[in-house]
């Protein structure tokens, strides 16, 4: 049996049902597990409270506790997993694979680097880029033939869980102290901040289970932002604090959990598209028609946009919990960003962004595709000329307006119909508009046709 192995923890932050340490303890004697904060990723990071950050410390410091052996580090991973893995003397470094274009240029350095010591093993996804393929050999480009065959394709294997030994992980007898255990979240230059939902594995699990009596009733109620008709696990699915197998396992348990697991289809038919098309991380749209659209919208409806001063009451509810949480109900990511491109007619790329610097679930492959796909520029896209109305959603998904109330609190005490739209039907304030409330920004009625002309321009 080969001595020594390095588990480089990635978007894998647990212990159960853990492929690259249930790999590494079945075949080595002693593992090591090390997690690196990446200077090329922080450094990016502009907002120093950053949630994201907090959450991975967070459950790094479950791990730790845990195991007493994490090994973390700061810096460049290219220069740094090369040279703990010589310092530990391992003979096979296992990480779990990671399809982000940066992370695959990332860990084809490090195997350039490590040769055949190093290795990557599926385990954030359940099917991953080239595993199904149309009849042609090539990518699916559109969800639902897709995933009809990616049911057929499922075997009990898939979903097994993978038991890792964690007497075999050890800490290192070489290394200096100061690397043994988390940094202080300070000492990678961010501050500790506030989050709506618990971080590490323990906590995912929980959540999951407090789920699952509730997935029968998925289908009806996961459309309402003020229902808690949703799971909250993306953000525990981003950072690898549960198992996407463990999911689908607890989901079979359960009688109508089709729907549910149809979203966590969602989320592999789009890091599928990303992985076969990876200049969709760099801009590009999916549906090349749509490359060159310019979008005509102006910085100061974006400006009003993210602070949710749109005069959209849904809208601006959504975008005010945004800041304030960091996590926006599905229902809402649509609508705001359906406003965005086909009424503001903003540049979707500037709304993904913004979503990308503050969502604690970013996730490229996921984000890239929820703003194409409302965009229409994406794959399996809504036909253009089907275009959300901000007000007629807001009385479908918020009817009572619950949501709005909460973080809109200057149209509280509005009756159900008029918080809605509280203005005249062109758009004019009432006697009754709140005065700090603002009038909307621009008439959906006539942005919608300008939205449809844009896609018609050859
Ligand atoms: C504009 C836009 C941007 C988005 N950006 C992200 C993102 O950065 N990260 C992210 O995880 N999801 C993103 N989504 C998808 C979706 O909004 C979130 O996954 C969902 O709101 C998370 O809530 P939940 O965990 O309660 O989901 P549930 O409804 O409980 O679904 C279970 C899981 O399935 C997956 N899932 C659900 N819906 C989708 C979907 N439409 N696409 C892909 N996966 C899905 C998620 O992993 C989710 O946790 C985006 C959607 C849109 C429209």
């Amino acid at each position: 049996m080969p001595n020594t192995a390095l588990v480089w923890l990635r978007r894998d932050l647990r212990l159960r049902d853990h492929t690259a340490l249930a790999q590494a303890t079945a075949t080595h004697e002693t593992v090591h597990i090390a997690f690196v904060y990446d200077t090329n990723i922080l450094d990016q990071l502009t907002n120093k409270h950053d949630r994201r950050l907090h959450f991975i410390h967070q459950s790094l410091e479950e791990i730790h506790r845990k195991t007493s052996c994490l090994i973390t580090l700061h810096g460049d991973p290219i220069e740094l997993i090369p040279r703990l893995a010589d310092e530990l003397k391992v003979d096979t470094i296992i990480a779990a694979h990671d399809d982000d274009p940066y992370a695959l240029a990332r860990d084809k350095v490090v195997r350039s680097k490590l040769q055949d010591r190093f290795t990557t093993v599926l385990d954030h996804l359940i099917r991953e880029k080239n595993q199904i393929l149309k009849d042609d050999g090539t990518p699916y480009r559109v969800f639902t033939p897709y995933s009809r065959a990616w049911r057929n394709s499922i075997t009990p294997n898939d979903f097994r869980e993978r038991t890792p030994d964690l007497t075999k992980i050890k800490p290192p007898s070489q290394l200096d102290t100061g690397r043994l255990g988390n940094h202080p979240i300070t000492k990678i230059g961010f501050e500790p901040t506030e989050l709506w939902l618990a971080s590490g594995e323990d906590a995912a699990l929980q959540r999951l289970q407090d789920f699952l009596p509730q997935i029968c009733a998925y289908s009806h109620n996961r459309n309402d932002p003020s229902k808690n008709g949703t799971s909250g696990l993306s953000v525990h699915l981003r950072f690898g604090t549960i198992s996407i197998r463990e999911c689908f396992r607890a989901a079979q348990t359960q009688p109508g959990s089709t729907k549910w697991e149809t979203e966590l289809i969602w989320r592999e038919f789009y890091h599928m598209l990303l992985a076969n098309f990876p200049e969709l991380g760099e801009g590009k749209t999916f549906q090349p028609s749509t490359n060159d659209i310019k979008w005509p919208g102006n910085p100061a409806h974006f400006e009003a946009w993210k602070a949710g001063q749109t005069g959209y009451p849904l809208v601006d509810a959504a975008m005010r919990c945004f800041k304030a949480t960091g996590w926006m109900h599905n229902r809402l990511r649509m609508v705001v960003a359906m406003f965005l491109t086909k009424d503001l007619l903003i540049d979707w790329r500037l709304g993904e962004q913004y979503f990308a610097e503050n969502l604690l679930d970013f996730d490229l492959a996921s984000n890239n595709g929820g703003w194409q796909w409302s965009a229409s520029t994406g794959a399996d896209a809504q036909p253009y000329f089907r275009i959300f109305n901000p007000i007629l959603q807001s009385e479908k998904f918020d009817s009572q307006g619950t949501f709005i109330r909460e973080w809109v609190p200057e149209l509280a005490t509005l009756d159900n119909k008029s918080i809605h739209w509280p203005f005249q039907p062109d758009g004019t304030r009432t006697l009754e508009t709140p005065l700090n409330y603002p009038d909307p920004i621009v008439v959906h009625k006539d942005q919608k046709d300008k939205a449809i002309a844009l896609f018609k321009k050859p």
